[in-house]
This record gives structure tokens, sequence and C-alpha cells, in this order.
């Protein structure tokens, strides 16, 4: 904020609200100035605020959040006060403006908070490391009830129910169960399709813990697998180590990915590889950086992110193999464990 000459800002994201704050609510704006912090939310949050928020005063407002925030920002005339612009609508930028007239001048600040994010303290790593955790066992027990004949929708059910028992505030996602041809549509949810042999499944689920998402997708075969799937899978997995061989403090976004495009370019599946080899993973499932062509941004140490190159048959179905990554001072660690070899079942 000093860099940027701004007398205050205001986070209206509610993952970068709970990030600064602790508040876990659904409405909420947080006004940060140079030596307070004052979190606006709702009646309804009165005990919760008073319980989660330390950091900062809490003040409960009946009505607009943005006209109260307006009325706070007031008091310092012709002062400069950053908001998130990725995060306001149309409409809610212009009652901000209307809220204090032409005196005050509102400055879009975004990414920041994101950027602070983005680099997980040991606290977070500690939490990050156990729902990955959650999300593998989850799976792992879930798998000896893909048989021909179960429905996609019971499979995801059991995977839910799992994360949750095992403390999961609950899924990261709609859990993805995609089997046959479905799975070739990357983020197809669980449907009452039932599993069929000598299909394909793709399961892409992870566990919230304490606002931390986990980000697993493994794929496997239900019967023998056919010698051109073992070789779309195996091509899928090497550019799945190849990206974690890339993996570094110092590299672009793009170097990672492309160590993993290259891959499945050499294999001739470059054209089935129809998105970005991962994202950053923390408060949201999908943060900065996004580990795709183009990007620029420089990995440092302290970053997780997920590796998920894959492949999509239109008729056939799809590979994914996606697991966490944490970006350590000299290389990267997966948080997730679970096998990642072709799974043949029955
Ligand atoms: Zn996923
Ligand atoms: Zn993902």
């Amino acid at each position: 904020m000093r860099a940027d000459r701004l007398d205050a800002f205001i986070a209206t994201h509610l993952p970068n609200i709970f990030y600064l704050t602790g508040f876990s609510g659904s409405s909420g704006i947080v006004l940060v100035a140079q030596n307070s912090a004052i979190l606006f939310t709702d009646p309804r949050y009165t005990v919760q605020a008073k319980q989660e928020v330390t950091a900062a005063q809490v003040k409960i407002v009946r009505g607009s959040l943005l006209k109260a925030v307006g009325e706070q920002v007031e008091q310092r005339q012709g002062s400069r006060v950053g908001f998130e612009a990725a995060h306001l609508t149309v409409l809610q930028r212009a009652a901000l403006g209307k809220s204090t007239g032409a005196r005050i001048r509102w400055i879009s600040w975004d990414g920041k908070v994101e950027g602070l994010r983005a680099i997980k303290d040991e606290s977070e790593l500690a939490t990050m490391r156990e729902a990955a955790r959650i999300a593998c066992a989850s799976w792992e027990e879930t798998l000896p009830l893909v048989k021909p004949g179960v429905c996609e929708i019971d499979l995801a059910a059991e995977i839910e129910f799992r994360m949750r028992r095992k403390g999961a505030d609950g899924p990261a996602f709609d859990t993805i169960i995609a089997s046959g041809e479905r799975g070739a549509w990357p983020h197809a949810r669980a449907s009452r399709k039932l599993v069929k042999k000598n299909e394909l499944v793709v399961f892409d689920l992870g566990a919230i813990l304490r606002g931390y998402s986990s980000d697993l997708t493994r794929t496997v075969c239900v019967g023998r697998a056919s010698s051109e799937k073992r070789r779309w899978y195996a091509a899928v997995l090497e550019a799945q180590q190849a990206a974690r061989q890339a993996l570094r403090p110092g590299v672009t976004a793009e170097q990672v990915d492309a160590a993993a495009r290259g891959v499945l370019k050499q294999a001739g599946l470059e054209q089935r590889f129809i998105h970005s080899t991962g994202h950053g993973l923390g408060l949201e499932v999908h943060e900065s950086p996004r580990l795709g062509r183009g990007e620029q941004s420089v990995l440092r140490a302290g970053t997780v992110v997920t590796l998920e190159p894959g492949v999509y048959i239109e008729g056939t179905g799809g590979i994914r193999i996606e697991d966490d990554a944490l970006v350590t001072s000299t290389g990267a660690e997966f948080l997730t464990h679970a096998n990642r070899e072709l799974i043949e079942i029955g």
C-alpha cells in the first residue's frame, strides 16, 4: 500500500477476506488503513465474527456494506483507496463511487492479496498436506467399489462421505466421475451413468479443510487396458513427471507447462491435451499461478500448484493424472501420494 501511495484498501473477495482476518462468512468487506483494519458484515454474522476475527475491528451493518465502507473512508478526504476491481460487479462499482463522491480516488488494485496467498507458510502447508491425505485416502478406499454396473453418482457419494468422515469440511468442488466416453469431457460431473467393462474412469476430487483445498485426479481401467490406452496412460504419466522435474523456484509457469506439453507432443497427443498443465491451489481450487502457455509469472518456494496433464479422445474417453505439488527451495515435492500407476480392475 505504501509503495502505491494508498491510504486504504478494501478487500471484497471472500477468500482474501478469510486470508486477512479469518472471517469465513459469506458477506463482508475489509477496510485496511495504515494502522487499522475493519471488517464490515451483517447482523447474521455478529457472533461468528466475534469468534473468528481478532486482527480487525468488527462493524455490524444493517443495509449496504459498500455504503457503510464509503461512509467510513469519506472521513479521509482526497485519499487514494485501493479496491479489487476484478471482484466487484458493475453495479457495486457504481455504488462505491456514489458512496463517497469524487473526493475519494478509487484505485483498481487487484491481485495483491492473491500475491501474498501464493506463498504458503508452515501452518497453511500442514493443513494442505492433511487435505491432500484425506483426498487420497478417500479415493483409495472407494476403489474396491469400482466395477461394471456401479453408478458414477454412487462413487462420488462414497468419496465425499469418506472425505467428511476423515475430517474434511466437505468436498472442495463437485466430484468428477467420468466413465467411458464421458471421460472426454474434462469437467464432467458424476452422472447417473453406469460404469461398463473396458471403460476408463476418471476421478477428480478434492477435500476442503479449514478453508484449504486439495485436488486429485486418477484414471483407472475397468478390465484390461488395450495397448492404445496403455500408451496414452504412459504418455500422460510421463508428461506429469516432466512437469514435476521442471518445477522449481525461478522457472516460469509457462516452462512447467511446456515440459508436460513437450512429452505429449512427442507421443503425437498434443492436440488431445486441451487445457493447461495446472493451477495454483490454496484457499481457492483455482488460484494464481496458472501453469499454461504464455504465463510468465515466476514460481517461488512455498507455492502449491497442481500438475494435471490429460488426453481426451471423443467417443472413447479421457485420461488425466493430477497431483498437488509444493515448490520447495530446491525443487518440488508432491503433497498427494496416491498410486499413479495404471490400475486395471477385474
Ligand atoms: Zn482436479
Ligand atoms: Zn485441478
